[in-house]
């Protein structure tokens, strides 16, 4: 078995910077990905609903929903098009349209900044939903071409996006099948994970698995770049709220990207998912190039008494002062209306790192 030898973050007290809670946007069964015609003839194209896996599978998704756009309309290139939603997911639909030619593009969403996809972690995850068993093939199909996706623009061949908005990185984790990366392996997109014992140079030692060509994406730089491109290629971008996508949208073909505002469109399947992230600052950069990712203890919140799983995991991502990104939770059905109510659990985030990585506080 090989050994690596890793240095552990630091996570003193000074050493952990901006707090964040934010939601992912779970849909129960799968995410959508669907063509439905309204009574007015409008034809809306779902894209929402990918959990804590929208940016693992958002290329894929985006490409997906476009070829069932082609399928549904002739080749013309001048469909007035109106994408709703302006996170990843609705950046990623509209670039994807732009590449295929189409010029009559506008983005409405409610909101530009401070997203959940400005705030995700990142990294190559596709393990962060409730997906029902048929829905696996499709979910593993789209992560394929996400992983694609994500190799180009690491090596800088995806046009307007800066290499550095994605990364290669060895990534560790417990096991194989927690890791959710042994379909990519399977299919030959990346190469096995190698057994290793880690030992982080302080007595503290893990038998880990390791894939050494596993991605983390800065979202900040891609979130970036997205907008200049799409304004560049003449996407229009408006700030309203839909409350009715047949009734609310002039343009006859709609992409549906809203992500957790889904539930207020109607659909009843959607699940908040409460996280937390910590960012790191102070850190010596040479020393964190690794990504981590290790389950914890189940628990259950106090005091809002919600079932969770507990994990955390560490990548260096660069964003604005912060040199690191440190998660996290995953609430089910937690929603905004316990935004403080969790907080307690950055806490135990942060005691169950420090025992990880052999941390003595
Ligand atoms: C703590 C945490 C860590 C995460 N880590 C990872 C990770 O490591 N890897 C990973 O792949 N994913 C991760 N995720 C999940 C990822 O962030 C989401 O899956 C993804 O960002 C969802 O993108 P979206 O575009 O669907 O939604 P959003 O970013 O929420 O965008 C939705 C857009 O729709 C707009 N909108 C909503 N309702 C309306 C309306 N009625 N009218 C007009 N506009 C509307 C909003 O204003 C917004 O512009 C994480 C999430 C959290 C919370």
């Amino acid at each position: 078995m090989d050994r690596r030898e890793l240095k552990p973050p630091r996570l003193g007290a000074e050493n952990l910077g901006r707090r964040v809670v934010d939601y992912r946007p779970m849909r129960a069964g799968r995410p959508r990905a669907e063509v439905e015609r309204l009574e007015n003839g409008k034809l809306v194209l779902h894209n929402y609903g990918h959990g804590g896996s929208g940016w693992t599978i958002g290329p894929g998704a985006a490409a997906y929903v476009c070829d069932l756009l082609m399928r549904h309309a002739d080749g013309d290139l001048n469909l007035e098009i109106a994408v709703v939603g302006a996170g990843i997911l609705g950046l990623l639909t509209a670039y994807e349209l732009v590449n295929r030619g189409y010029t009559r593009i506008k983005v409405v969403a409610e909101q530009f900044e401070r997203l959940v996809s400005h705030h995700a972690g990142a990294l190559l995850a596709p393990v962060s939903m409730q997906n029902e068993p048929d829905a696996l093939e499709w979910v593993n199909q789209i992560a394929m071409d996400s992983y694609k996706f994500y190799a180009a623009v690491a090596q800088g061949k995806m046009p307007g996006l800066r290499a550095e908005g994605t990364r290669a990185l060895p990534a560790y984790f417990e096991d194989r099948e927690g890791s959710g990366l042994e379909p990519y392996v399977e299919r030959g997109i990346m190469a096995a994970a190698k057994d290793v014992e880690v030992s982080f140079g302080n007595g503290t030692i893990h038998q880990l698995v390791v894939y050494d060509d596993s991605y983390y994406m800065n979202t900040a730089i891609m979130m970036a770049d997205l907008r200049v491109y799409l304004e560049a290629h003449h996407v229009e971008f408006v700030q309203r709220r839909v409350c009715d996508l047949a009734r609310d949208v002039a343009e006859p073909f709609v992409f549906n990207c809203v992500g957790l505002g889904a539930a207020e469109l109607g659909d009843t399947r959607m699940i908040p998912v409460q996280g937390h992230l910590i960012l790191l600052q102070g850190q010596v950069e040479a020393d964190i190039q690794y990504q981590i990712s290790v389950s914890m203890e189940c628990g259950v919140t106090s005091p809002s008494g919600h079932k969770m799983s507990r994990y955390f995991y560490m990548f260096p991502k660069q964003m604005d002062e912060f040199t690191g990104v440190f998660g996290g939770t995953f609430i089910v059905g937690a929603g905004r209306e316990f935004h403080e109510t969790n907080n307690s659990e950055f806490e135990v985030m942060i005691r169950q790192a420090r025992e990880f990585f052999g941390i003595k506080s």
